[in-house]
């Protein structure tokens, strides 16, 4: 289960995964999209189905989760990518705006997560990634809200992490640099070109690089690692 798989870096995970052979369930608030999505997984040969879902929106995960279960009886793998951005120097940032941010990127993985836990627990497998950003580790000026969710994050994969650990389920971060996606597209011109001058690798990532490095997570050359989080940034930031 991809959340946020409607474009951009979840999309590619969705892909990503349904090329190594995983059935994946796809979930955002845009069903159509999601259903373009899916039919691009479904005429390569994989199998996918969506689920219209808000992250912010509890009871809509559980519905989501309960849909699959139904269908495909268990969930081995989720991966928390659904994130929005709502930059703003703290001193202008409006309540409502730390609010939306923080109840999409943390609380809904948290959400997602309590809603899989149990069936992961009982399988006694199971992978979550969770899709952080290299912000949550360097910080930034213009995005409180979105570094204080992606930093909870880092908190929340080492807490359940090490509760989980002995149910055979891992629980690992993915921190993805500057990658060239919808998210990034708004950003003034230098800004782009001021970040691109400051990446050793000298190139904007792809949702695909991202995309290897949780599909590695989810894969069981990775089973021994837990709580970790990969950077997938260029080497803008060395952690
Ligand atoms: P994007 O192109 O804006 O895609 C965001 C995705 O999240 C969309 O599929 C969107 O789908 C979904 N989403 C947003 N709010 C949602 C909600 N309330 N419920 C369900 N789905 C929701 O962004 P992206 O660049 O691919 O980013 C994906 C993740 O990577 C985010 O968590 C982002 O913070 C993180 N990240 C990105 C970068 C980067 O440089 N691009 C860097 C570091 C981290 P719908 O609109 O259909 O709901």
């Amino acid at each position: 289960m991809v959340t946020g798989a409607s474009q951009g870096i979840g999309k590619a995970c969705a892909e990503a995964l349904a090329e190594a052979g995983c059935s994946v369930a796809l979930g955002s608030r845009n069903a159509e999209k999601l259903q373009a999505v899916a039919a691009g997984i479904e005429s390569a040969g994989g199998r996918a189905m969506t689920l219209s879902l808000d992250v912010a929106n509890p009871q809509s995960i559980d519905e989501g989760v309960a849909r699959v279960i139904r269908a495909w009886g268990k969930i081995e793998i989720l991966v928390n990518n659904a994130g929005i951005t709502r930059d703003n120097l703290l001193m202008r940032m409006k309540a409502a705006d730390w609010d939306v941010v923080l109840k999409t990127n943390l609380d809904g993985a948290y959400h997602c997560i309590r809603a899989v836990l149990p069936g992961m627990v009982k399988q006694r497998y199971g992978r979550i990634i969770n899709i952080t950003s290299v912000v949550a580790q360097s910080g930034n000026p213009g995005q409180a809200n979105y570094i204080a969710s992606k930093a909870g994050l880092l908190g929340l994969t080492k807490a359940i992490a090490a509760e989980v650990g002995s149910r055979n389920i891992t629980v690992n971060a993915v921190a993805p640099g500057f990658i060239e996606t919808a998210m990034t597209e708004k950003l003034p011109e230098p800004v782009k070109e001021r970040i691109l001058s400051a990446i050793p690798l000298q190139r904007v990532g792809k949702a695909k690089d991202v995309a290897y490095a949780v599909r590695f997570l989810a894969s069981e050359e990775a089973a021994y690692i837990t709580g970790h989080c990969l950077s997938v940034n260029g080497g803008i930031y060395m952690a």
